[in-house]
């Protein structure tokens, strides 16, 4: 789903962030490009082992770096105070303790790290309505849940380790990564790429966090259907090339409209 929000942040930088700010995946001003990163860490990833605590360090660091390098909004702040207002009383997920922040740049985006830090981006909260947020949040942490995050981690690290640490490719404890390095695996793993079955089981998880926490079940199906629309809208043809390879997300929502109308039957025969 990331790159599917990602895809939205050149059509909308004049209609939402005044600031026109950026998330910061990107060193020295190079394109990171995920995708070949991701390719290299399979050449390593027999090489190197990275153990459960080391990929927690990693995501800690990682998610540390990327508050240091965006703006974060104050709880005072409207973007702040609605996302503490929608979050309140949700502090962890399967035992997992859960952190939330809104960055104030322009990509439409999301992630949620390994550590339990959730990070939504401002524009990605001036297109949902709130239902249709808690149900993008419930769609990352299921990725996180689902471990997931964690695989797309280990390999931008691995990846990042190809490149650079030479200690990690002798199969050594996890190297202590430099700045640069570290920002290479964070825009690594923010954009990666999941399966489809990965991202239905995190749209599943996504419906699961909206009925739980007492938001609407249709909020998944209406936020993949948002995102479908936009995609058709006047900018279209600069989404077009990254939308293409989405090409599941219609289905996704159908999906998802399917599971909210099973939903409700329940309830009203149980009423
Ligand atoms: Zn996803």
């Amino acid at each position: 789903m990331k790159k599917l929000f990602l895809l939205f942040a050149a059509a909308l930088l004049a209609a939402t962030c005044p600031a026109g700010v950026f998330a910061q995946f990107k060193i020295g001003g190079k394109k990171i490009d995920a995708g070949k990163l991701l390719n290299a860490g399979k050449d390593v990833a027999k090489a190197v082992t990275l153990n459960d605590e080391e990929i927690a360090r990693l995501s800690r660091e990682s998610v540390e770096w990327m508050d240091a390098n965006n703006p974060v909004a104050a709880d005072s702040t409207t973007y702040g105070a609605r996302l503490k207002r929608l979050t309140e009383g949700i502090t962890d997920a399967d035992g997992l303790p859960l952190n939330f922040k809104v960055y104030l740049v322009t990509d439409v985006n999301a992630f949620a790290c390994g550590d339990g830090s959730i990070r939504v981006f401002a524009a990605l909260m001036d297109l949902m309505d709130d239902d249709e947020l808690m149900a993008i949040i419930g769609h990352e942490i299921g990725h996180v849940v689902h471990a997931d995050t964690k695989h797309a981690m280990k390999n931008a690290y691995l990846a990042s380790a190809a490149r650079n640490a030479a200690g990690a490719a002798e199969g050594s404890a996890l190297a202590r990564l430099s700045e640069s390095q570290l920002g290479k695996v964070v825009a690594a793993f923010t954009d990666a790429q999941f399966s489809q079955k990965q991202e239905y089981e995190a749209d599943e998880h996504g419906f699961e966090f909206c009925v739980k926490h007492g938001f609407d079940p249709y909020g998944m199906a209406n936020s993949l259907d948002k995102l479908v629309e936009l995609s058709k809208g006047a900018k279209a043809s600069t989404v077009q090339k990254m939308f293409s390879s989405h090409p599941d997300s219609e289905k996704r929502a159908a999906r998802m409209k399917e599971k909210a109308d099973a939903y409700m039957a329940v309830q009203r025969q149980n009423r």
